[in-house]
């Protein structure tokens, strides 16, 4: 696989109002592969894992996430699996955001204010973008971040801010945030990420303990109050502190 970052042809095919395209045109791998009845199996596949919200099912249902791999791994978009992005690192699996989803709106139909750690390809902010009200996403290896931006255009998502930086600085002109989800596992909860969650708010994130990786939900119950839960083994790239500029 080429290292190398992939800039899709944007303009052409970007809405003026920055709506979504509905007609998504349909990549290697064929129409079979990459169409809605790929997403609609997936979709299955999810329910039988044990995502049961309605509305976490239907985005999933409807981002093209073929739009966010490299042609290489067009045709495999819709398998319940990891995918390699480039530069060591992975788009997560469809799963494993479907999660995080059903944690950050807690039944709930829609968030406010949503910070991602680690864009990767800018899938996992393509989908919070379709019930959040407004979302930033930080990568700190500058060529995902323009592949990110570039794939968040082409699959019409405009509206996703995509930041190259530290992601575990979170993002001071923006704070407090209602949920912030981290995309990578670190060894301790980023104390600047706590402060800039909202009271009532929630940080989700990979912490590892004892060579595993537990998914964590962190909720600001007061100003200086959080409480912590663990929930699902998880699998992530590591979160690495400063930024790669390449
Ligand atoms: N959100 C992605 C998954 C991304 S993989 C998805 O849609 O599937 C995790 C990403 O976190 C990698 O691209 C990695 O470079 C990034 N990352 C790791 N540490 C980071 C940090 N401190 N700040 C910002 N990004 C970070």
């Amino acid at each position: 696989m080429s290292d190398k970052p992939v800039y899709r042809p944007a303009p052409v095919l970007m809405p003026q109002s920055g709506r979504r395209i509905d007609k998504i045109p349909e990549r290697m791998g064929g129409p079979s592969l990459t169409s809605e009845s790929a997403r609609a199996r997936l979709v299955e596949t999810l329910r039988g894992l044990g995502i049961s919200q309605p509305s976490v099912l239907a985005v999933m249902a409807r981002v093209p996430r073929h739009l966010f791999v490299d042609e290489a791994f067009a045709s495999r978009a819709y398998e319940e699996a990891a995918l390699p992005i480039g530069y060591k690192q992975t788009i997560s699996r469809p799963f494993t955001v479907a999660r995080y989803a059903e944690h950050a709106l807690q039944g709930r139909s829609r968030l406010g204010r949503v910070l991602e750690v680690g864009a990767g390809c800018g899938y996992q902010a393509a989908v919070f973008s379709e019930f959040c009200a407004g979302i930033v996403s930080i990568e700190r290896i500058e060529a995902l971040y323009a592949k990110a931006r570039a794939n968040l255009l082409h699959a019409g998502y405009p509206q996703v801010q995509v930041l190259h930086g530290d992601g575990l600085l979170g993002y001071p002109p923006q704070a407090p945030f209602d949920v912030i989800i981290v995309a990578a596992a670190g060894l301790d909860v980023p104390e600047a990420l706590l402060k800039q969650l909202k009271v009532g708010g929630r940080l989700i994130v990979p912490l590892e303990t004892q060579g595993q990786q537990v998914l964590t939900l962190i909720d600001r119950v007061s100003e200086n109050h959080w409480k912590r839960e663990t929930r699902d083994l998880v699998k992530f790239v590591p979160l690495l502190q400063g930024v790669r500029d390449f």
